[in-house]
């Protein structure tokens, strides 16, 4: 390694609604890893899901961190404009004899997909997702918040989805295709994630991609012990009072804000946390509670 290479990271928030205090924690997580890196820090909507989409929610999550002051550089990636790109690239996998349609419905499939299609037949034109073969290789990172993380891959994944029946490109496969494209280095992302990354690895291994450092941050969770999240009725973060959030999110990194900062304005908050960004403390921790003390 030549340890030389400059940081890029990046924040790739889902425009599915607006941006509530979870996604923000990671954000400013992401961000001040970067920064106090000196390394870019990027920007990319996933925004693949069409039926998950809400109209209006990029501008509004753009919006959002341009009122916390929390700038990207360089323009702002979409993965939507990509298509074409998945597409060369899904070709070149089903080259090697990587990928095969599967027609099966949802309702049959539960838990680990067995492999059930692998070398069926299917009739042209039927509807099918596509699939990448797995092999029982052991896929192992290490995080650099929850340590040493070892998978077996077709025992706790199974032959993935890269492209669904309704012809969306699936998750995996989209971030391991930009993350690579935008030559990221550092994925800082929530913990929910973790159980992600080993098919993203070995996406990039199939692929002859680099594989990023990774760093699973906790989510923040609601007094019922759910994550923040569109689902639990996470609310939009309170943009009136950037600084207060900001103040109250660098506690939940465990970072430990001066009492003196409480009123400071959020560029000031921001400077001091670039400086004093300490992400070990936060070592272990899956998960930190809302309640703000
Ligand atoms: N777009 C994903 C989400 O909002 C995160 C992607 C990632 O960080 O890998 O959950
Ligand atoms: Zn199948």
């Amino acid at each position: 390694m030549p340890g030389k290479q400059p940081y890029i990271g990046r924040f790739a928030p889902s425009p599915t609604g607006p941006l509530h205090l979870g996604s923000l924690y990671t954000a400013l997580a992401s961000f001040l890893q970067a920064r106090s890196h000196q390394g870019k820090w990027l920007l990319r909507v996933d925004d693949l899901d069409t039926l998950r989409n809400i109209k209006g929610s990029a501008d509004s999550i753009l919006k959002t961190l341009d009122v916390f002051n929390l700038y990207w550089d360089d323009s702002v990636v979409y993965q939507s404009r990509h298509l074409d790109v998945y597409e060369e690239i899904l070709d070149k996998l089903a080259k090697n004899g990587l990928i095969y349609p599967c027609t099966c419905s949802r309702k049959t499939l539960a838990g680990i997909y067995s492999g059930l299609c692998r070398n069926k037949q299917h009739l042209h034109n039927s509807q099918h997702s596509l699939r990448i073969k797995t092999d029982e290789r052991i896929i192992s990172f290490q995080d650099e918040l929850q340590g040493l993380i070892s998978h077996n891959l077709a025992r706790q994944h199974g032959d993935f989805i890269l492209k669904r029946k309704d012809r969306v490109f699936a998750y995996q496969f989209a971030v391991a295709v930009d993350d690579s494209l935008q030559q990221i280095n550092h994925v800082v992302r929530g913990f929910d994630l973790l159980d992600s990354t080993p098919r993203q690895i070995y996406l990039q291994q199939m692929l002859g991609f680099a594989t990023p450092g990774y760093m699973h941050v906790p989510v923040i969770i609601n007094e019922q012990g759910y994550k923040l999240s569109k689902q639990t009725c996470a609310t939009a973060v309170d943009i009136k009072t950037p600084q207060f959030v900001i103040f109250g999110l660098l506690e939940l990194l465990q970072q430990n804000p001066p009492c003196e900062l409480q009123n400071a304005p959020s560029t000031e908050l921001l400077n001091w946390a670039i400086d004093h960004w300490n992400p070990s403390l936060l070592k272990d921790f899956r998960a930190v509670s809302q309640q703000f003390h």
